[in-house]
């Protein structure tokens, strides 16, 4: 295991620009976007002056993000923001969270509230055309997204719930069906956040307060491995690389005590491993 020396505060939310070479995760409460090619080992960050929570390549270039205050398009090179829209204009108590794009271009981006203490959130859905949809709302923490080989189902993750959850996936219309609980987290390993699929359709799920990422045979419900990190708060996973064979790891360092903070220095770090299986592809957002 490699780590790569960025420490966050709370990092989260890999994506990989293949077309760029470049790995791209945020920082959510130091309103960062961060930018890293594994080809020259060179990083830097965009303060875009507010929490953001996902961070995702666009087709046409440039990044597409999930903000405190809605979706955005950043350009990378003059750094200029530009509001797409804000599905919950007026709900000041969330923020979007964690968010990815379906193989069909689509933003799926999903909202919580920032106390941790309601279901105020909600799944959405930025079409190409720019234009929100809701997929489904009482949402505690949205988290990870994933969707298999054949484009058939979503997994997702509401982090308090413990579970992921399995979808049957319209790939042409977006549509949701047939919700159904495929993994359980055992509370004694923390708890799911983030989550990537590999080039065997199995799930790899990042564990917060848990200090590992495990993978999973959504279709039997079994753990299959894990990989364990120096670090508690393990956020997300992420597949990148002209083989998508390194699977890189977020962490976070936020309300770590000063005595964690010394047991695990790396905390916030950016990680990376070769997990031996390959990894699927970051789609792009197609508007
Ligand atoms: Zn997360």
């Amino acid at each position: 295991m490699e780590f790569l020396h960025v420490t966050a505060t709370l990092g989260e939310g890999p994506s990989w620009d293949a077309k760029r070479g470049m790995l791209y995760w945020v920082d959510i409460v130091e309103h960062k976007v961060n930018i890293y090619n594994p080809k020259t080992n060179e990083h830097h960050s965009i303060d875009v002056g507010q929490m953001v929570g996902a961070v995702v390549p666009r087709e046409s270039g440039g990044v597409v993000l999930a903000t405190e205050t809605g979706f955005y398009t950043l350009d990378l090179d003059t750094k200029k923001l530009t509001f797409i829209s804000d599905p919950e204009d007026g709900i000041k108590e969330n923020r979007f969270n964690d968010g990815k794009c379906d193989p069909a271009g689509r933003f799926l981006a999903g909202t919580m509230d920032h106390s941790e203490k309601t279901t105020s959130g909600s799944l959405y859905c930025l079409e190409k055309d720019h234009s929100v949809r809701k997929l489904f709302d009482g949402v505690a923490i949205s988290n990870g997204m994933a969707w298999t080989a054949d484009h058939k189902t979503m997994f997702y993750i509401d982090t308090p719930t413990q579970h992921v959850v399995g979808f049957d996936y319209d790939i042409d219309t977006g549509e949701l069906s047939n919700k159904r609980v495929v993994v359980t987290i055992d509370e004694s390993e923390g708890h799911p956040d983030g989550m990537t699929i590999d080039g065997e359709d199995m799930i790899w799920v990042a564990h917060w307060q848990g200090g590992r990422v495990s993978r999973w045979n959504p279709k039997t419900g079994e753990k299959i491995g894990e990989i364990l990190l120096p670090a508690s708060r393990v956020t997300a996973c992420c597949f990148a690389g002209d083989k998508l064979e390194d699977l890189y790891i977020t962490t976070a360092r936020i309300h770590l005590t000063d005595e964690e903070l010394a047991q695990q220095p790396q905390a916030g770090g950016l990680f990376r491993i070769r997990p031996g299986v390959k990894g699927s592809a970051t789609y792009a957002f197609g508007g």
